[in-house]
């Protein structure tokens, strides 16, 4: 029945005369979302709307389900459209309409009519009050209720008529390219997916890099995140993830420097080279998926340690939620099963027993003095030999 989709927006809307710098962007991404659907679609702007027309067959849920992944977009209403037409017909096509819909007829409705063409011969009361009629002419089952109906039938009359009931929620935030791009850096764990979808969900662009440590973290752990990486592209689009080999750096850590401190030396190094690679890529900030408090190199101290390399913002947008929320998230985008898979990750490969919760950081400072001699090379050597993978949801 339906072969059209009013697409709506909500933050978007409000943004003066980058308006439609976003509608655009918006526009851009459904197109992006629907290639892979089959079918042949139109997707056109008008003043304050959004419409995705289907010019064939095509599979209502797919289409659906390609929508609920674009940022932007709060809500899908199926429509019936129609050329301007007599007000009987228009009488009929409504009935049709409301028929098909809902054939239990034992509900509740209101109509809500809104003549945004100023010709049309009833304006938007008078419309009310007649489909209003004719429904319950049509449908005597039907009872109004005008503060909470269970049906609210809309007909909007623009250049065309639209008639719909609807509304399907899309997944909100902002379209994809319209806020920059950040550098995530993606573990294989739970948080850091969900950060990096939290963040593109901004409207950010996101790219990523995954420390490996081979051979104490295997390809297994390796193909984890690649997988990872394109569960989020399917959200936040094609993502470059770069793969940095962590190995003799680790080593190198572990051979100069306090076991206990190890794990925050290493993590103020790959935020080093993370930072150094966005920079590189016209990134404007970092992604972790940094919590308060889950583990010693995220209490408040070791935070601020890390964070004390970084010159570009660092977006931790996990910062204050509880674990059971951040696995909501990631049930929710489809990441939790694979995040859970056992492999190794190179964080806790050389994990001492009991690492510094607190640490100090002219005392940390002191013994990176310890790795001088070749610190600079091996940052430089990771950044030369990394090796990117362009990871996209949309193609296999
Ligand atoms: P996650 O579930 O995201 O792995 P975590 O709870 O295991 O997080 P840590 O291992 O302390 O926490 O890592 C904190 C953050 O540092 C991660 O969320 C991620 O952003 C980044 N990170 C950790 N390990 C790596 C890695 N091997 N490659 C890239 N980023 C990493
Ligand atoms: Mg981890």
């Amino acid at each position: 029945m339906y072969t059209s989709f009013l697409i709506k927006y909500a933050e978007i809307g409000v943004k003066g005369k980058n308006r439609y710098l976003f509608e655009d962007a918006l526009v851009r991404q459904i197109k992006y979302a629907l290639k892979p659907v089959e079918g042949t679609f139109t997707v056109s702007k008008t003043p304050g709307r959004i419409f995705l027309d289907a010019e064939s067959d095509f599979d209502f849920d797919e289409v659906i389900n390609a929508l609920q992944h674009v940022f932007g977009i709060t809500g899908i209403c199926p429509v019936v459209k129609t050329e301007d037409i007599s007000l009987e017909d228009l009488d009929e096509k409504v009935v049709k309409f409301f028929d098909m819909a809902y054939p239990d007829k034992n509900k509740t409705f209101k109509v809500n009519a809104r003549r945004s063409r100023k010709n049309y011969p009833l304006d938007s009361m008078e419309l009310n009050a007649h489909m209003g009629e004719v429904l319950l002419k049509a449908f005597p089952e039907l009872t109004v209720d005008v503060h909470e109906p269970e049906i609210t039938l809309v007909v909007e009359v623009r250049e065309m008529i639209y008639i719909y009931s609807e509304i399907i929620p899309g997944p909100g935030g902002l379209p994809i390219g319209t806020n920059g791009k950040a550098m995530l850096l993606l573990s294989g764990g739970i948080d850091s997916p969900v950060a990096g979808y939290m963040i593109s969900k901004r409207g950010v662009r996101i790219d990523a890099v995954y420390f490996h440590a081979p051979p104490y973290t295997s390809e297994r752990a390796k193909q984890k995140v690649v997988d990872l990486a394109k569960k989020v592209s399917a959200y936040a689009g094609p993502i470059y993830l770069h793969i940095v080999n962590f190995t003799e750096l680790q080593l190198y850590i572990y051979e100069k420097c306090p076991h206990e401190e190890l794990t925050i030396i290493m993590r103020r190094y790959m935020m080093k080279i993370a930072e150094q690679i966005a920079k590189d890529t016209e990134c404007q900030a970092l992604i972790t998926g940094e919590s308060i408090g889950q583990v010693a190199s995220q209490t408040t101290q070791s935070l601020s340690v890390t964070n004390e390399v970084c010159t570009l913002p660092v977006f931790r947008p996990l910062i204050a939620f509880d674990k059971e929320d951040i696995v909501t998230i990631s049930k929710k985008i489809d990441t939790y099963e694979t995040s859970i898979l056992p492999f190794e990750d190179c964080c806790t490969i050389f994990v001492a027993k009991h690492p510094v919760t607190k640490p100090n950081l002219g005392i940390i400072k002191r013994h990176e003095e310890n790795l001088n001699e070749k610190i600079d090379d091996m940052v430089k050597e990771c950044i030369d030999t990394k090796e990117i993978i362009i990871v996209n949801a949309h193609e296999n």
